[in-house]
């Protein structure tokens, strides 16, 4: 592995090492190789059962016997090594979006997601997302009719990942009186999130083809008066918002680590090929400006890497930096971007089809650069907050009054 910034990691936390073999291990009897566009496609869902088997699904949630201990951390360690393999790989391991659902479900919900997701390895996928909303969350027109003993669940999302894999998706809605949706001002309901499983009656998928991330299927879900129980209500009615910082804090640290290790993987087979091509009669590598460049790229992964997991440690702890974990996905996918396409470029005319990685990893990093968040709405995240911080500062020195 090229990147320094996970040897220290694996010394400081008790059992990654043991993680990291184990993880290194199952990809690479089955991913032995980066994957290129001309490879057969994975079948990704029986891997994902297989890594459930290996006992790779839990390790982002409290699982009883693991030798190492399950949390962002090792979640994080196993989006990254994925990400050296192929960015569709980052669905094998962890529970991933049904994470909401274990921890905020009820005890119903709880017991059917572990078992679909953890032990079984079904996949589980969120849809936040709406055709006329994505980075507005405000904006989100998907109504929950509150019956009293159940929810009438109606609107459309997308366009969302794992359509047509997932085995339920967490939807964040608007929960209101049945009646009300056509006459209240939607932005004015709180958020709330529910667990739905997709066997329920009224859901229907609409495929698309996306640039990249195509291992999985890519479109819309389209809910029909879908009746739900009131179990299925994640925490309290209007605790979305919530649910959904926290939960995309986390993510959005791990999509960055995913498109990391892409850009690792490409930076090490740059390395390897500016060393072994010749250029007149010196190696592509003896060019202070191919070597200057390969050291930028990489010194902006190193440094993003060692952010991503110093964030991962902290929501361990409970302290989940929302702007720095919104920035870090923003300024990690960037220079992912960044790394891959100087890769591509070291690579020549090579680089340029489909026989090597990097067009599929530029593909599929471009997708991460707007899902889970579209990397300009994320850096202002970090603005607005350091411009608090500012305000409140100056304001308690007397010089200006907060607004
Ligand atoms: C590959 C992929 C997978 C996805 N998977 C899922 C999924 O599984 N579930 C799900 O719910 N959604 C998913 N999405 C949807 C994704 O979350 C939205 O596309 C994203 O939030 C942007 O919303 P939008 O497409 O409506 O773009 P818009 O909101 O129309 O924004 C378009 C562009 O305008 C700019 N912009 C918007 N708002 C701001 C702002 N406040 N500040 C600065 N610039 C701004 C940005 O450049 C942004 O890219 C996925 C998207 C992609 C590309």
């Amino acid at each position: 592995m090229f990147c320094h910034a996970v040897a220290p990691l694996l010394a400081k936390h008790r059992g990654l090492e043991d993680l990291h073999s184990r993880i290194t291990a199952f990809l690479d009897s089955r991913l032995p190789t980066p994957l290129t566009e001309d490879d057969p496609r994975p079948d990704w869902l029986t891997l994902r059962r297989e890594a459930a088997q290996a006992g790779l699904t839990g390790l982002d949630v409290a699982s009883s016997g693991a030798p190492w201990q399950s949390g962002r951390v090792a979640q994080g360690l196993a989006m990254f090594l994925a990400g050296r393999r192929d960015c569709d790989a980052r669905e094998l391991f962890s529970s991933g979006h049904g994470a909401m659902a274990l921890r905020h479900g009820t005890p119903d919900v709880v017991r059917q997601v572990r078992e679909r997701v953890v032990v079984e390895g079904q996949l589980a996928g969120v849809a936040s997302s709406e055709p006329h909303s994505g980075s507005d969350l405000g904006g989100l027109r998907t109504v929950a009719l509150d019956h009293g003993d159940h929810l009438v669940l109606s609107g459309t999302k997308g366009l969302i990942s794992r359509v047509e894999e997932a085995t339920g998706f967490v939807v964040f809605c608007k929960i209101v009186e049945p009646g009300a949706a056509e006459t209240r001002d939607l932005r004015e309901v709180p958020l709330s999130a529910v667990w739905l499983p997709m066997d329920a009656t009224g859901v229907l998928t609409e495929t698309t083809v996306p640039l990249g991330m195509r291992g999985w299927s890519f479109g819309h879900l389209h809910l029909v008066d879908v009746r739900l129980g009131k179990d299925c209500l994640l925490a309290a009615p209007g605790d979305g918002r919530r649910i959904f910082d926290t939960h995309f804090s986390a993510w959005r640290v791990m999509m960055a680590l995913v498109c990391l290790g892409a850009a690792d993987a490409a930076i090490t087979e740059s390395a390897a090929r500016a060393q072994a091509r010749s250029v007149g009669r010196s190696s592509l590598a003896s060019i202070p400006s191919v070597a200057a460049r390969l050291g930028a790229a990489a010194a902006e992964i190193e440094a993003a890497t060692a952010w991503c997991f110093s964030l991962l440690e902290r929501i361990d702890q409970d302290d989940i930096d929302v702007p720095g974990c919104s920035a870090a996905k923003a300024f990690a996918t960037d220079a992912a971007f960044r790394a891959v396409d100087l890769a591509l470029q070291l690579h020549g005319s090579e680089g340029y089809t489909s026989r090597t990685p990097m067009e599929k990893r530029l593909r599929d990093i471009r997708g991460l650069r707007i899902a889970d968040g579209p990397n300009d709405t994320l850096y202002s995240v970090l603005a607005h907050s350091l411009m608090t911080r500012t305000s409140g500062r100056t304001a308690q020195s007397g010089v200006l009054t907060p607004r």
